[in-house]
């Protein structure tokens, strides 16, 4: 058996592209981890996405980290869309899931071009700013790479309806 589940609307399902042109719009999204007493810890967070992985700054202990050197595997969700509407009883979403393992960094040329990546996707076009944040950050930053297993997005049907209706006419 696939250890991931299949989505059970399957009408309702985003094309690969789609979900990752969202994981490349959205500037923040939720890191679920097997956290203290095994209770999952569901932590927002800033990321950059690339090729597959999702790359992470943070703080060198805490919560968050404890969970991520007791268990690498973790989930990640982005919500591109939620458009609740009241008169209908329903909301108009659109959302991605990543299921995949969280490492933490050692390498530091690594680090570095992490910390590049993600200071460029807040901030681009400052490379000189950047480089001297980077410099006097880095010793003290985390940094935590996200390797994606399976990835899913997900619309509300009235979206795929309309999506499919525009694309008809
Ligand atoms: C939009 C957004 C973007 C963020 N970007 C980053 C980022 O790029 N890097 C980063 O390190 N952090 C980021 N944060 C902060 C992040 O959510 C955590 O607060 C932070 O990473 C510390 O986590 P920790 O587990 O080490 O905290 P700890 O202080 O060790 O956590 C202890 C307890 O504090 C509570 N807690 C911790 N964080 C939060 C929270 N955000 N909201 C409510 N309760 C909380 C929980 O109960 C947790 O169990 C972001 C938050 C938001 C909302």
């Amino acid at each position: 058996m696939n250890e991931f589940r299949e989505m059970r609307r399957k009408r309702q399902m985003l094309a690969e592209e789609e979900s990752i042109a969202i994981l490349q719009k959205a500037t923040s999204g939720t890191m679920a981890l097997l956290g203290d007493n095994d209770y999952p810890y569901a932590v927002p967070i800033s990321y950059v996405y690339q090729e597959g992985r999702l790359y992470f700054h943070s703080a060198m202990e805490g919560h968050k980290v404890d969970a991520i050197r007791k268990c690498s595997k973790a989930s990640f969700c982005v919500i591109d869309q939620d458009d609740v509407k009241p008169e209908k009883y329903t909301t108009f979403f659109r959302s991605v899931i990543a299921f995949g393992r969280v490492h933490i960094v050692e390498n530091d040329s690594e680090r570095f071009e992490i910390a590049r990546l993600l200071g460029n996707r807040y901030n681009p076009n400052h490379d000189e700013d950047l480089q001297k944040e980077i410099e006097s950050g880095l010793s003290h930053m985390l940094v935590i790479r996200f390797d994606i297993e399976h990835l899913t997005g997900k619309e509300a049907i009235e979206l795929m309806k309309s999506r499919h209706n525009r694309n008809s006419t």
